[in-house]
């Protein structure tokens, strides 16, 4: 039997299933807040065309206002300065699109200290327990995060002091991106970065590392708690925008029972 009708007969018997990894889009939809004076993305709006009526009798749609960084989305790496001649998100591998993800799982430690971060350490720590990790996949970066998704001011979890959200220490974000052999890096949180990156050395290490390895970065995932430690294949499909540095996106992982 074939590879692919192996699969769509898995689909079918459930051997196989679908997991959504995407948070809704609407209004509500958590976006990034950056302090004066730097601009800020827009929240996903719909402006209504025409419903069944005197504007198309027959028809409803809508235009779409969005940020390229808008919920579940796709950071290119010409998103940051470091990869400023790098791809932009039209260009997305296909290899990077569909591809193996292993998830790493620090809730328990995201509960008791919001501003967490994953250390090469924790990485080397899973791979002795899971096996090394995938090459030219995705390590997902399970913190919890998600059950903060109903409102901007939980997800952000900001003080005077700036917001509170685990993500990775400067050193991390330069393994991942320079010493692993992943394409991309997925998290719960509002972006790849924690909320103190802002602090960190280099800035924003995360996308400094990423971007400037040209790999990819993937945000506001939901449902992570549902894959397997290892084992799901990530489909992400971002909209081709022609020398985008990001895109809403929806994920999705197939997963075997
Ligand atoms: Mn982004």
């Amino acid at each position: 039997m074939s590879v692919l009708a192996a699969l769509t007969d898995a689909l079918r018997s459930g051997a196989v299933e679908v997991v959504d990894l995407t948070t809704p889009l609407q209004e509500s939809t958590p976006i990034l807040e950056l302090p004066a004076p730097f601009a800020n993305t827009s929240r996903f709006r719909l402006e209504e065309l025409s419903r069944y009526d005197d504007r198309g009798p027959a028809w409803y749609w809508n235009d779409i206002h969005t940020g390229e960084h808008t919920g579940t989305h796709l950071d290119a790496p010409n998103h940051w300065v470091t990869g400023r001649d790098g791809l932009d998100v039209s260009q997305a591998p296909m290899a990077t699109l569909v591809a193996p993800a292993v998830v790493i799982d620090k809730t328990a430690d995201v509960a008791v200290d919001p501003d967490f971060l994953l250390e090469v350490s924790h990485i080397e720590a899973w791979e002795a327990e899971h096996g090394p990790l995938p090459d030219g996949g995705w390590l997902l970066y399970r913190t919890g995060w998600e059950a903060h998704g109903a409102t901007q001011e939980e997800f952000m979890n900001a003080d005077e002091a700036g917001p509170h959200t685990p993500g990775v220490s400067a050193e991390c974000a330069r393994w991942i991106a320079q010493s692993s052999p992943l394409t991309g890096f997925g998290v719960e949180t509002v972006g790849t970065d924690a909320g103190g990156a802002g602090g960190f050395d280099p800035p924003f290490s995360c996308h400094h590392f990423l971007m400037g390895a040209n790999k990819w970065g993937l945000t506001s995932l939901r449902n992570l708690g549902r894959l397997p430690t290892r084992g799901a294949v990530l489909l992400v499909s971002p909209l081709p925008i022609v020398g985008g540095s990001g895109s809403p996106t929806r994920a999705l992982a197939l997963i075997e029972h």
